[in-house]
């Protein structure tokens, strides 16, 4: 089975750009983690208009903090190890999950694929950026297309696959939310209504539910299907994990022991689906 080379080939100067890390081959789980990183290389850095305090600040609204970690902890705790995706860039090099054209409605506040606007709509890259296409090729082409190639290895050993999208969001709305003014509860699942069976979202209520009140799609909806399977191949089951960074964070990102909490919902929530 082949989990490295794309990788490879999306890389740049601090290495392979997002990560495969396998699991046991009966398991059709893909943990997807896109929001966890803050890395961004000096090349990438230099379209971006922020001061350095500025864009730290920045990461600590938009980044998805320790969801590696919980996603790691959840694997190493579930009977049968999930596989795992994770993006080692921060979402301010490119977003995987945004739409790279006119179809994503995040793009009338300055932040489809490329993003040009912060969390508070100030300006984060020139409009439009002068490295867009770049940014597309070198970093979200790659990952759509390894991440496809991931479900397709779960399909071909196990029949199915089952992608659960790990994020969170913080306890305040922040100006960019389209969303921002509807309940912010401790979980939110975010669902499809092709993709999203109503087993796979009892089993995530159940698993969530020793972690407070479980919202659906409120303030995040939807969840990650790559094109090749959405609203196409039902064999592709998929649901978003929203955890409210106060759950598992002093926010904006330090982890506090509901962090292991966390990581036990959502291994009980690997083991079922
Ligand atoms: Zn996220």
């Amino acid at each position: 089975m082949d989990t490295s080379d794309s990788s490879v080939r999306s890389g740049d100067e601090h290495g392979p750009a997002h990560r495969l890390i396998p699991g046991a081959a009966r398991s059709p789980v893909i943990l997807h983690v896109p929001h966890g990183s803050r890395t961004i290389t000096p090349g990438v850095r230099a379209g971006i208009v922020l001061d350095d305090a500025a864009l730290e600040r920045e990461l600590d609204l938009i980044t998805d903090a320790h969801t590696q970690e919980l996603a790691e902890r959840a694997a190493r705790a579930a009977p049968v190890t999930p596989w795992r995706f994770v993006n080692a860039r921060s979402r301010l090099v490119v977003d995987p999950e945004r739409f790279p054209d006119e179809r994503e409605e995040m793009r009338a506040v300055g932040m489809g694929a490329v993003y040009t606007r912060t969390t508070h709509r100030a300006p984060l890259r020139a409009e439009p950026p002068w490295d867009e296409d770049a940014l597309l090729a070198r970093y979200f082409e790659p990952y759509a297309q390894a991440m496809t190639r991931a479900v397709a290895d779960r399909i071909a050993a196990t029949g199915r696959a089952v992608i659960i999208d790990v994020h969170s969001y913080p306890s305040r709305a922040l100006p960019y939310e389209l969303h921002g003014s509807g309940p912010r509860p401790p979980v939110c699942l975010g669902t499809d209504p092709f993709h999203t069976p109503a087993a796979l979202l009892a089993h995530a209520r159940e698993a969530f539910a020793p972690l407070g009140e479980v919202g659906l799609n409120t303030p995040f909806a939807g969840t990650y299907v790559p094109l090749r399977y959405y609203g196409e191949d039902p064999r592709v089951t998929a649901l978003m994990l929203e955890l409210r960074r106060d759950v598992y964070l002093d926010e904006p990102v330090t982890p506090h022991e509901g962090l292991a909490a966390a990581a036990a919902a959502l291994a009980d929530l690997v083991r079922q689906a």
